[in-house]
């Protein structure tokens, strides 16, 4: 068994006991595997061992790669957009990407939306919020939410599915946990109001059992499955 699976295979054992300490069904949380700055090598020994949702960060390395990946046949990939999200990067995604995860303004959602090539289906959308009261650069603010959301469920091309957020990083896992349950407020908000909306995508490497805890249904991890990230070139920088 490569590195690669062996994590996977602990990852999956954590998520199915963090799963049932917290009362969570089995099948509620999914694994996204982020391998943003890893080569395909380590897509497809992922891929392989059945893992099919993929998190980039950068959109010109993750192109690259999708488009690739699909030429050799891997064509039931789901890929998630999960970096800040520049303007001049928006068609990049709407047209490579399956869902966006860090959309934050509306701007961004527009263009995405305009940019969505004609016959492909609609790109499905987390809005994501700045949980961490630290000036991150990312996320809208909770009082920004409702208008963000209104505007994104009115557009033809995009559909709405959920929210993200990055917890703060620090060891006082309380303060991480009100951040994660802040955000999970608003979701059941909204999933009571929107049909699609069932995502709720919290947890990474080091706060994964805590965002079971808070009702994540979507954990994204990159070091834990692919080990430390390999920084290689200006758009990663
Ligand atoms: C890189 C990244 C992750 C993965 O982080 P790990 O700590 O390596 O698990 C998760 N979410 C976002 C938004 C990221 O950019």
């Amino acid at each position: 068994m490569g590195q690669v699976s062996a994590n996977l295979s602990h990852i999956h054992q954590e998520i199915s006991q963090y799963s049932s300490s917290y009362q969570r069904p089995a099948d509620a949380v999914t694994l996204l595997c982020v391998s943003k700055t890893k080569p395909q090598t380590a897509i497809i020994e992922a891929y392989q061992d059945g893992e099919r949702h993929f998190g980039e960060s950068y959109a010109h390395e993750a192109a690259e790669k999708i488009q690739d990946l699909k030429a050799q046949g891997y064509n039931d990939i789901i890929w998630h957009f999960i970096g800040p999200i520049q303007s001049n990067k928006t068609r990049l995604i709407a047209e490579n990407f399956d869902i966006v995860e860090s959309v934050d303004r509306i701007k961004i959602a527009e263009r995405l939306n305009d940019q969505r090539p004609a016959g492909f289906k609609p790109l499905q959308v987390l809005v994501q919020v700045n949980i961490s009261d630290e000036d991150q650069k990312s996320g809208c603010s909770f009082t920004e939410l409702p208008e963000l959301i209104g505007f994104i469920e009115q557009k033809e091309h995009l559909q709405l599915r959920g929210l993200m957020g990055i917890a703060k990083e620090t060891d006082d896992l309380a303060e991480i946990e009100r951040s994660f349950m802040a955000l999970k407020r608003e979701f059941d908000k909204y999933s009571a109001q929107y049909p699609h909306f069932n995502i709720l995508s919290i947890g990474m490497t080091h706060d994964m059992e805590a965002a079971i805890k808070c009702g994540s249904t979507e954990v994204r991890i990159g070091t834990a499955i692919f080990g430390p990230r390999e920084y290689r070139n200006k758009e990663q920088a």
